[in-house]
């Protein structure tokens, strides 16, 4: 047990730890944790070895799907996700950058035609050295995902 944890602990569900400072309240928003209903603790500006500081994320009795946990590192690269069942780590899940991304997020072109018409948006994601950028199926406009402030 680390005498660094400064976020009580969890029974059962999910942590999302080495959250880069600034974006845990992406995450909430990205997967929607602040409609649900059981509780979810968030730490901002925790102070990291690796990172200086980081943000956390704990989710009591809910698991991520793989589509979930890979929009994660949309914003947070180095997030490691851990499985919690009755206090124990029992599974680490691996993360990688999603080739796509739909539905979750819109299209930043106020002329994109996922605007005015009924379809879901939908966006290649492209990694180039340390910039995530989006592209969109419809309009093929890109997008750093720092574009995303409303996120
Ligand atoms: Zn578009």
């Amino acid at each position: 047990v680390s005498k660094t944890l400064s976020v009580s602990a969890i029974n059962n569900g999910t942590v999302i730890d080495h959250i880069p400072a600034g974006q845990a309240l992406r995450i909430i928003k990205l997967l929607k944790f602040s409609n649900y209903k059981n509780c979810v603790t968030i730490g901002l500006n925790l102070t990291s070895k690796g990172l200086g500081f980081k943000d956390l994320i704990k989710i009591e009795d809910r698991f991520l799907s793989a589509e979930e946990a890979n929009e994660i590192t949309l914003f947070a690269p180095l997030a490691t996700i851990n499985i919690i069942k009755n206090f124990e780590v029992i599974k680490k899940v691996t993360t990688e950058l999603p080739k796509t991304i739909s539905n979750i997020i819109t299209c930043p072109n106020e002329k994109c035609i996922t605007h005015s018409e009924p379809v879901a948006s939908c966006f290649n994601v492209e990694q180039f050295a340390k910039h995530v950028m989006l592209i969109c199926n419809y309009c093929e406009k890109r997008f750093d995902r720092d574009v995303y402030t409303n996120l």
